[in-house]
């Protein structure tokens, strides 16, 4: 209101007047005056929504203050359903912070390797629009949060048209694996690993948590189904038994929180990696997938994610976390006890209570 008031007084103003003596030049300074109270009041309602760039200092104060928080908090528990992850200590902790050109702060255990589980899902998706394009996702798989948790086999009933829905539940998944151009199910893998461990700018191949991997593939009887009634309706692109072996190893990838930072940190740099500078996916694919990460990276809990944290985010059973901060910053964290939609507790406070301290909602500053 202050910067529109301003722009009639100016207008107004007795000087201005005199200036303008005939019609053309008026209509002229008065469009002038209209882009400039314009672009005024742009910059207003920016300044109020729009924290400025945190310091390194903050950025560590930031980290230090979410875990010393959060580390006595016991709400929610461990997965179970895969059984190993009973025995991950549940009081582990981890919060990093990772920006656009490779710095990183952290606090906790954030060197402790946890199976990354459904934080690789966007990872592949990104593979896939890389060989194929980003539409390719929207026909074969879909974009569609689905509001059901992430093993939902309903939504492939309610869902006809796309069937698997969008590439972050568990039927997109096993699709996007399905849809990587691979010559055998060896190089599916070794392109599905390789991808993800570019993300993470790790020297060599992640390594796959073998034990993770016996026990979610022995009792996968879940997404054994999903990969079959995929199958089924024309809506998996590989043998389904394939699929699903290719899928549960990159689930049980080994990562720490720094490496989820940095993949987080690579989306944010536009899809080049910091530290490599290896570009891992077109820049121009960068939008489309922080959309579906923000719309359905937390299941059927990703409207209340994005009502209070505001950030297009991956979580995973394993414990881990990654949220964007697009062009600036990724923040990561882990803590192995889940929420009822198999999200992490202490992770979710963590990031969101950071987002909201530097005010980077993408639609603007959440509430501290
Ligand atoms: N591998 C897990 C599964 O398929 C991933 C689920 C998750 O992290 N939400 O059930």
């Amino acid at each position: 209101m202050q910067v529109l008031g301003l722009g009639r007084a100016a207008i107004r103003s007795t000087q201005l007047h005199a200036i303008v003596q005939n019609s053309r030049a008026r209509v002229e300074i008065m469009k002038t005056m209209t882009r400039l109270t314009a672009a005024l009041a742009v910059m207003a309602i920016g300044t109020a929504a729009f924290a400025a760039d945190p310091t390194p200092k903050e950025m560590q104060q930031a980290v230090d203050a979410a875990y010393a928080k959060y580390k006595g908090l016991q709400e929610g528990k461990n997965a179970d359903y895969i059984p190993i992850l009973t025995k991950t200590p549940s009081d582990l902790f981890g919060v990093v912070i990772v920006t656009r050109d490779g710095k990183m702060y952290s606090a906790g255990d954030v060197d402790y390797r946890f199976s990354i589980q459904s934080v690789s899902k966007p990872f592949t998706a990104a593979l896939v629009m890389s060989q194929q394009g980003p539409k390719v996702l929207d026909d074969k798989i879909g974009v569609e949060p689905t509001g059901l948790p992430f093993n939902s086999r309903l939504a492939l009933e309610i869902y006809k048209d796309k069937r698997s829905v969008n590439p972050l539940v568990n039927a997109g998944a096993i699709a996007a694996v399905s849809m990587v151009k691979a010559t055998s199910e060896t190089d599916r893998w070794n392109q599905v690993l390789q991808n993800i461990s570019d993300f993470a700018g790790s020297p060599k191949p992640l390594e796959v948590l073998e034990e993770v991997y016996q026990s979610e593939y022995t009792t996968a009887f879940g997404n054994r189904a999903i990969a079959n009634l995929l199958y089924n309706y024309d809506r998996l692109y590989s043998d389904p038994e394939e699929a699903l072996r290719v899928y549960t190893r990159e689930c049980s990838i080994g990562v720490n929180t720094k490496d989820l930072g940095m993949m987080g940190a690579t989306l944010a740099n536009l899809g080049v990696n910091p530290l490599t500078k290896k570009r891992v996916m077109p820049a121009e694919d960068v939008p489309e997938l922080l959309a579906i990460m923000a719309t359905a990276g937390f299941y059927d809990e990703s409207g209340e994610w994005m009502y209070t944290a505001g950030l297009p985010a991956k979580t995973g059973v394993g414990g881990g976390i990654v949220a964007v901060v697009p062009g600036k910053f990724a923040i990561a964290a882990f803590s192995p006890r889940l929420n009822a939609a198999g999200n992490s507790v202490r992770s979710m406070h963590a990031i969101r209570d950071i987002a909201g301290q530097f005010g980077v909602g993408v639609f603007g500053a959440n509430p501290e």
